[in-house]
């Protein structure tokens, strides 16, 4: 019989405008904030100025550190803590897209701690992180209700991340409204990253009886949304079930962590600067494939929930949707293979994720 845990401490809030209904809740967590964004979505999104509504509404102090960068890097969330220790907040407001939310992650912990950002992958503070409550921009990472921060680490060449419970969000508000100007682009390749984290959960030697409940429904609400973002349009109904999907993938990589496509995709994105979603996405077909040998029928249940045939069918939409794949060296391969091969995320995988079996789902995809 399998042992294991549920833990999932974050409130969930979902719908319009609750963020300033239930600006109680906020207060709640402290009478300082200091708001963490990245240069442009929090306002474009309209989620800044709700946040500012429901700030204001209950008499808290707030100052915006709006510097983060995409893929945060150590330097970048260095720089967020030392805004941090001089405002002296009580609780930080991410508002954004993966990389706000989990630089807010790493500024929560440096706000009360006088460490090096490269000490953050210790995961073990002196003192607690400040409380976090996040409003997600992109219905992809569903970093709202994860422990992890993924930070660019430059000495490593890649991204790693930290975890520790207590950088869990308190507090995460879904509205569909903020994703509404997502451009095109930006909704594909984060509807792959919310598709790869319910998949590689699903099918995670640590997926467990309770996150399959959240990984399937994740699945079959990500494939109602599968003809819009094909054809690149989206009602509110497909903003919203994206959103609720990329939560639901949170949820459940928060139990199972993620597996290979991660591993390799982190490489993607370091060397080639490609998004983190489509760099996933490139993986999909192949990672599949390899799963196929080990898995069928958790394969063939993913494929069913998708409404997909067969292997060939998944790969070639999700070809469609992450558009076409870089081109790789022999060397890159092998490097970026023994890469990912090291990983944490290699060993949870099916199957074993040796070097050879990471060179052909690189060169293969
Ligand atoms: P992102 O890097 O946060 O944002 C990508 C781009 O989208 C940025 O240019 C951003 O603008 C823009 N954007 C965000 N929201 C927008 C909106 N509503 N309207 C218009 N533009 C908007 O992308 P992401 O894919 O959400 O996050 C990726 C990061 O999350 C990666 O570092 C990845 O490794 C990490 N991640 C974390 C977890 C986890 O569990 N914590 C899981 C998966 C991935 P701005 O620059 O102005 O913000
Ligand atoms: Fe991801």
């Amino acid at each position: 019989m399998q042992s294991y845990s549920f833990f999932m401490p974050t409130r969930v809030i979902h719908g319009e405008r609750e963020l300033v209904n239930q600006a109680g809740l906020l207060k709640q967590l402290g009478n300082r904030c200091l708001l963490v964004t990245g240069r442009t979505s929090a306002r474009v999104s309209g989620a800044l100025d709700d946040a500012v509504e429901a700030l204001t509404s209950q008499g808290i102090d707030y100052e915006l550190f709006d510097q983060v960068e995409n893929n945060p890097s150590l330097e970048n969330v260095d720089a967020g803590g030392e805004a941090a220790r001089r405002y002296k907040p009580d609780f930080i407001l991410g508002i954004g897209g993966g990389s706000p939310l989990d630089a807010s992650k790493a500024i929560a912990v440096l706000a009360v701690n006088d460490m090096e950002p490269e000490e953050l992958y210790r995961n073990e503070f002196a003192n607690q992180p400040l409380p976090i409550a996040a409003i997600p921009t992109t219905a992809g990472t569903g970093s709202e209700v994860t422990p992890y921060s993924v930070l660019t680490d430059p000495a490593a060449e890649t991204k790693r991340s930290f975890s520790v419970p207590e950088v869990f969000p308190k507090i995460a508000f879904l509205d569909w409204r903020y994703t509404a100007k997502l451009p095109v682009t930006i909704t594909r390749d984060t509807a792959l990253d919310a598709l790869s984290h319910l998949v590689e959960g699903y099918l995670s030697r640590r997926a467990t009886g309770t996150s399959d409940i959240f990984a399937q429904q994740g699945i079959e609400l990500w494939a109602e949304c599968l003809k819009s973002l094909q054809e690149g349009a989206f009602a509110p109904e497909d903003r919203d079930r994206l959103l609720v999907a990329s939560a639901l993938g949170g949820i459940t990589i928060a139990h199972t962590g993620t597996t290979l496509v991660h591993a390799l995709g982190y490489s993607l994105t370091y060397y080639h600067d490609l998004p983190h979603g489509r760099a996933n996405g490139l993986l999909m077909g192949e990672y599949l494939r390899y799963n196929a040998e080990y898995v069928p029928q958790r394969v063939a249940n993913v494929l069913a929930w998708l409404g997909f045939e067969d292997v060939e069918e998944f790969a070639q939409v999700m070809g469609e949707l992450a558009g076409p794949m870089v081109e790789l060296s022999s060397e890159q391969i092998k490097d970026y293979a023994a890469k990912a091969a090291a990983t944490r995320n290699a060993a949870y995988s099916q199957g074993e994720a040796t070097e050879e079996v990471l060179q052909r789902m690189l060169g293969d995809a």
